[in-house]
This record gives structure tokens, sequence and C-alpha cells, in this order.
């Protein structure tokens, strides 16, 4: 098991994240930036050098986000999300369909966002309370909005013009000092966000200004409209949210909802579904795709739980996985978690059922590396030598590059004695 996926390993990413972001330079000069600003349908190169610092530092961003394992990377999913995102682009904007990348991200937050670049991270927390395809595509066409009509770049001159300079770097690297600590139970983004300041607090989390708001809903309600997608599954969407909502959790508002209020987005999202030429509802979802997506989504939220030790939260998302229609590979990763839970919460208690269900992922999945060092690791304390050594060795062959490969192979050689 890599060690990202052990005890706090979602937290630590966060940290180093941070630090890339820390290193984030003071963007552009000060002076007046034009605001008049074409839309990325006019033209997709960078319209400044503030543009492209936006690019840049999207790109570290979206590499930080990688190489710390945020990214659920599976080629079926990857696939599912460009599909939709590509056809939503088909209608006016298939020049942007190489620049606009879905992506499924490890976070139990109820929010999805853009960054500049045209990375796209739809979070595992929100995809877990979609109903439809067609939810996801209303989802995916709103991110799209923001990305083709700039509104980060936009964001970042009209808040750069009302600054003086001695206060644009506060401004832009406002790191927020206790950001990180307060992320225990709560988003990465959300972490990230809040030591990378209040600019990339807007374009990550919080959402943009109002107008940008409804205007990204309104291009989201045209694109399924365009696309034969039920533009009314935009609103769906907002009740998607306003019923996952928790009043609590300050810090956690669900998508973009801080300003406007979903109320009113609702309103918005209705008058322009009212201003459409009537335009036929061709398509039908692909149910099984997204069953396969939204239940490799609880799964993911069931592993963020478990490292939080929150067991009943865990096992309350591996059954919702199970109920959703998981897939072979999404079922593997959900025994693997239940032989976590028992293992962990139960202690020696645990030991048979965690070794069922570690036998039941790797069945499922023969490509399970981390299974299967579960597995050999406790055959190796319940006393079973020769089927330990069996399954650390298939452990070790199947990730011959595993940060612990050495002691594993310490422990092979011990137990075949
Ligand atoms: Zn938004």
């Amino acid at each position: 098991m890599p060690p990202a996926m052990r005890g706090q390993g979602v937290d630590r990413g966060v940290v180093a994240i941070c630090s890339v972001l820390a290193t984030i330079a003071v963007l552009g000069c000060t002076g007046c930036f034009s605001t008049n600003i074409s839309t990325m349908a006019e033209s997709e190169a960078a319209v400044g050098d503030d543009e492209s610092a936006l690019w840049r530092q999207s790109d570290t961003m979206a590499a930080a986000l990688r190489s710390h394992g945020y990214l659920v990377e599976e080629e079926r999913f990857a696939a599912y999300l460009e599909q939709i995102s590509d056809r939503l682009l088909a209608a006016d904007l298939s020049t942007l369909d190489e620049t606009v990348r879905v992506h499924l991200a490890r976070d139990p937050a109820l929010n999805a966002m853009a960054l500049p670049n045209g990375d796209i991270y739809v979070m595992t927390g929100l995809v877990a309370q979609l109903r439809t395809e067609s939810e996801l595509a209303a989802l995916l066409g709103h991110e799209i909005g923001h990305i083709v009509d700039r509104h980060s770049l936009r964001s970042y001159r009209h808040a750069r013009n009302k600054l003086t300079a001695a206060n644009a770097v506060v401004f832009t690297l406002g790191m927020g000092a206790g950001a990180v600590g307060g992320q225990a139970a709560g988003s990465v983004i959300a972490g990230m966000a809040g030591a990378a300041g209040e600019f990339w607090t807007n374009v990550l989390i919080a959402g943009y200004s109002q107008d940008f708001e409804y205007a990204a809903d309104a291009t989201g309600v045209h694109m399924l409209a365009a696309t034969g997608y039920d533009p009314a599954a935009s609103i769906e969407l907002f009740e998607r949210l306003l019923e996952n909502q928790k009043p609590s959790a300050t810090n956690e508002r669900p998508w973009h909802s801080t300003h406007p209020k979903l109320r009113d987005r609702i309103e918005h999202a209705r008058a322009t579904i009212d201003s459409l030429e009537s335009s036929p509802v061709v398509r039908t979802d692909d149910e099984t795709s997204f069953a396969q997506l939204v239940a490799r989504a609880h799964v993911e939220n069931a592993r963020i739980a478990l490292a939080h030790g929150d067991y009943e939260e865990t096992e309350r998302c591996l059954d919702e996985s199970a109920a959703a229609g998981a897939t072979t590979r999404t079922e593997a990763h959900a025994a693997y978690l239940r032989g976590e839970v028992a293992r962990r919460r139960d202690g020696e208690q645990g030991f048979s059922e965690a070794t069922a269900a570690y036998r039941n992922a790797v069945r499922l999945d023969p490509a399970f590396a981390d299974a299967y060092r579960e597995l050999g690791m406790l055959q190796r304390s319940s006393g079973r030598p020769h089927d330990a050594a069996l399954a650390l060795q298939s452990y070790v062959d199947l990730r011959p590059d595993a940060p612990d490969r050495q002691l594993i192979e310490s422990y092979i050689a011990v137990l075949r004695r």
C-alpha cells in the first residue's frame, strides 16, 4: 500500500501542495489591466502575460494534485468524463476539446472546479450525490463556461485594478497560516485554496462573482440544450446540492454557492431554460457508465472516511457503492476497504473477516497489489508463513517499485525459512 493511502495521507498531500503554491509568484505588474477580454471561443491563446502566468500556475497546481494521489486515474472513468465534455464542446467549441480535461478528484467536498488552463476537477463528494448523467453534464457545462469566458482572468484583472501596488502582494499571496491544519475531515482543495490566497480561493472553491456564476450556469444550460440533454438537469443539479447542504460546515459550502445562493441560481436557470427555443431532448443517458462512476466515487469517499478513522461512514459509503452498480475493479477496492475496516477496528477479532475480504479483493482483481500486501501481513501475524510468503511475493511482483519492497522481501526470506 503506498504511503499516501495510509492514515492521514490525503492531508499530508495538502501540505505538500501548499508548499508548491507558496512559491507561486506575484502576477503581472501594477497599472490598469484591460477587462475587455475575448472568450476562448474567439482566441485560445493567452491574452496577456498575466493569463500566461495563470496558466503556468494552473499547470503547476495540476501536476501537484496528480503527483499527490488526488486523482482517480482509471482509464474507464477518464474516457467517460471526456466523452461528456467533448459532446458539450462539440456544438460550438470543438477547438477546445484538447484544452478541456476532466478529472475525478478524491475529495469529499460537494464541489467541482475549473482551473484557468482548462483542467476541470469533479470531486467524488459531489459525484456520489448525482442521480443522472444529465446532472453531471450540467455540472461540466457550468465549469466549461468559466473556462470559455475566462472568468479567472477577468476576476484577476478586476481585483488587481482595485488594488494599489502596496497591497497587491497580500491579495495574490495571502497565505492563510491556519488553512491546512483545519483540514482534518475536509476538502483537500479547501485547504489548498486557503493557503494560496484570496484569488485562488475564489477560483478553486468559493466560486466567482454573482454575474460570473449566473453566466456559467447559462452557458451550461445552453450546452445541455445544444447537445440534446434535458436543460432541466441544471435545476436537478442544484436540487442535489440543496439536499446535501450541511449548514454546520462553514467552510464547506457546496459548489460555488456562497454567492449567489442556490435558490437564486435555480430561478435564473429556470429563466434561461424558459428563454430557449424549444429543442427536443434526444439524448439517452449512458446509465451503466454513470452508475459505475458514482459507485467508484462512493468507494473513494469510503477511502477518505477510513483515513479519518470514521468506520461507520466508510461502511455507509461502501454500501452505497454496492447499491450503485460498481465495476469489478471498484468492487475489489470496496472489498479491500472492508478488510481494512475489520482489521483496524476489530483488531484480532477482525482477522478472519479481514482475511476473507482481502482474498475477495484479489479474486476480483488479481492485479491488486495492496490487497496482497495486507493479506500477506495478516497471514504472517496469524502464523501462516507459507500463505503469507506467497501473498507478499505477489505484492512485490505486482509493485516492483514499492517503497517498502526491501522490508517486505526481508519478511518473505524469514517466512520461507
Ligand atoms: Zn462556478
